[in-house]
């Protein structure tokens, strides 16, 4: 029989996943299921972005490239940086990836010890702590509650901080509750990361293009340049540009990390899809004017699913800044009893309650590292939000 190394054994596909493929499979056999569970933006991939891949393919760049990046991609990198970040970077401190998952497990790949520890604000993304793991390392969860904004505070992180600690790990704007760290909120941080030089700062910026009303997006390197030394910052195209099929992400970091990274990929996928780099340039050098009207549309939709949310007794949800998600908790429904005679015991009962009864299919949020809250992603139809919305609140309101 087959036997897991020691390194997967204690870990399994994606709670979304699974919930998704289940919600997939009633939809398949007729129900008429809505899911709000996917990770990625409804819009298409802009055709100027299609078409600079078209091109590409015609021009016979369908070969192997340079391991973790084209001169020229790297050049667009690092002209995105400078351009909407005022960050500067060489060439060899730069590096473009399948995917920022790809990025983000080629660093801890190439980083952690067994016995290391990164810090992690929860609820967080659920790759985080798997992808920590297998690469050896121990996630600390430091739980971030909905007073905080569910950000990390100056307080919690000198508190998680130990000899063993290697990274911070943040995600602004986060999945999975939209909260995003404005300048205000990440000086506190660095000070904390100031006076601890062996942490290093991972951050993940997937969805600094989705913003709403005034907030302002800020990277951590821009506001402390003296963490250079010890900053990966981390994006993609996939959130920003509808790409996620495409597979690209980029991180710019010091110059031993990304060689250190690129041995990892170079032993695991090598260089990321030619087609996807030409594109990948074209998205980043590209007329990025959609972007403002894609925002809008989002704004729009997230508003619909707050107030509908908190119109729902026993639902409170916060108003999120980014991303396309909202964090909504349903503690005050806990212990109520359904039609069929179920009694509601947790965050997982309530969302496995609303697919059979409902069909409308979300992500508990203890799979984010947090019970007693749900995602939904509102990267679908204003229609279909509504229809969902409408379904969720004429079932609570069926609770005992
Ligand atoms: N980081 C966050 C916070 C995400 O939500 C995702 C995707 O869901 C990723 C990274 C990975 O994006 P990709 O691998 O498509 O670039």
């Amino acid at each position: 029989a087959f036997r897991p190394a020691r390194r997967i054994e204690d870990l399994g596909v994606s709670e979304i996943l699974q919930i998704t493929a289940r919600a997939s499979a009633l939809k398949c056999a007729g129900r008429p299921v809505i899911i709000l569970g996917a990770g990625e933006p409804d819009f298409d991939t802009p055709d100027h972005i299609k078409e600079a891949a078209i091109a590409a393919i015609r021009r016979g760049e369908t070969k192997y490239t340079a391991l973790d990046g084209t001169p020229e991609l790297k050049r667009a990198i690092r002209d995105k940086f400078r351009r909407e970040n005022g960050l500067d970077f060489a060439a060899d401190e730069v590096t473009a990836s399948a995917g920022a998952k790809q990025i983000l497990y080629n660093a801890m790949m190439a980083s952690l010890n067994e016995g290391d520890e990164v810090i992690i604000p929860t609820p967080c993304w659920t790759s985080y702590f798997d992808i920590v793991r297998i690469s050896g390392g121990t996630p600390v969860a430091v739980p971030c509650g909905a007073d905080s904004g569910f950000r990390l505070t100056a307080e919690a992180l000198e508190a998680a901080i130990t000899p063993r600690t290697r990274w911070l790990l943040l995600n602004s704007p986060s999945n999975p509750t939209g909260s995003a760290y404005g300048e205000d909120d990440y000086r506190p941080l660095i000070e904390v990361l100031e006076r601890h030089p062996h942490v290093w700062l991972m951050v993940d910026d997937m969805y600094e293009h989705i913003v709403y009303d005034d907030f302002r997006f800020v990277t951590p390197l821009a506001l402390a340049p003296s963490l250079k030394p010890r900053c990966l910052t981390v994006n993609g195209v996939s959130k920003a540009y509808a790409m996620t099929g495409w597979r690209l992400g980029y991180a710019g970091g010091p110059a031993p990390l990304i060689a250190g990274m690129a041995v990892v990929q170079s032993q695991s996928t090598s260089c990321p899809s030619s087609v996807t780099q030409a594109a990948a340039i074209a998205a980043l050098d590209g007329p990025q004017d959609f972007l403002p009207a894609r925002r809008d549309s989002f704004a729009a939709r997230r508003n619909l699913v707050v107030d509908a949310l908190n119109a729902i007794p026993g639902v409170t949800c916060r108003r999120p800044e980014g991303a396309f998600y909202t964090f909504a908790s349903c503690e005050g429904l806990l212990g109520r009893i359904t039609p069929e005679g179920q009694r509601i015991d947790s965050d997982r009962d309530f969302c496995a309650w609303l697919l059979e009864s409902a069909n409308v299919a979300m992500v508990p949020g203890a799979a984010f590292g947090l019970p007693g809250y749900f995602r939904i992603s509102y990267a679908t139809s204003e229609a279909e939000l509504k229809e969902a919305l409408a379904r969720i609140a004429t079932a609570c309101a069926t609770l005992d």
